[in-house]
This record gives C-alpha cells, sequence and structure tokens, in this order.
C-alpha cells in the first residue's frame, strides 16, 4: 500500500533497521519506546487489522515470529498487544502486535 509506513519500511523507503525478517513478517523498534524493548512485529502483507485477517496460517506465523524474536532478544518476560481499530488507539492501519519487556 502506498500511504503506509510499515510498507513504506517494509519496501526501504523510509530507512529502519530491521530486527527480525521471516517470509512472512519483519520486526522494528518501536520508535517511541513505551518498555525497555518495545519490538513491532508486522506482517508484510499489507493487512489493515486483525478484523481483515481470513488468512490464520499467518497468525500462526506471527507467533513463530515473537517466539523467534524474544528468543533471539532474550526476552523471557514480556506483554504482547494488538490494537484493533482507531477507538482501540490503533494508529498505524497496518496489522502489527507489539513486544514490550522491561
Ligand atoms: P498502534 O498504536 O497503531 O498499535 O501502534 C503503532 C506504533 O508504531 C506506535 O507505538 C508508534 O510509536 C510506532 N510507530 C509509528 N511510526 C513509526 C515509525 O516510523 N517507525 C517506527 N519504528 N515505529 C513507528
Ligand atoms: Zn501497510
Amino acid at each position: 500500500m502506498t500511504d503506509c509506513i510499515f510498507c513504506k519500511i517494509l519496501n526501504k523507503e523510509i530507512p529502519s533497521k530491521f530486527v527480525y525478517e521471516d517470509d512472512c513478517c519483519f520486526a522494528i523498534n518501536d520508535i517511541n519506546p513505551k518498555a525497555k524493548k518495545h519490538i513491532l512485529v508486522i506482517p508484510k502483507e499489507h493487512i489493515e487489522s486483525l478484523n481483515q485477517i481470513t488468512d490464520f496460517e499467518l497468525v500462526k506465523n506471527l507467533f513463530i515470529a515473537i517466539r523467534n524474536i524474544t528468543k533471539q532478544e532474550n526476552i523471557t518476560d514480556f506483554k504482547t498487544q494488538i490494537n484493533t481499530g482507531k477507538n482501540a488507539g490503533q494508529e498505524v492501519m497496518h496489522l502489527h502486535i507489539h513486544i514490550l519487556a522491561n
């Protein structure tokens, strides 16, 4: 999608260091961290939110990615958060999972 910040990061139109990447998704450090470690796990496919998921294989793959990322970052205790919809605090309309660890 042309006007999506996460698609632009994926397409390297906006520079951002990937802390993780696989076939389904990539991960970056949140620009405005709300914990010591705040990582965003973002599917490569532009899906607006959890409400638009039709391929639930993606959900499995995102959770595999979370396990890989937390292992890689030596995180054992963490929170995950998915904001769905503007009224629930979703600011970027491209599905992403927050990983928060202190
Ligand atoms: P949401 O509120 O949509 O669940 O979360 C969006 C998150 O993306 C916010 O925590 C915000 O700080 C982060 N964010 C927004 N723009 C950028 C960006 O350009 N780069 C990075 N790394 N994070 C961003
Ligand atoms: Zn997008």
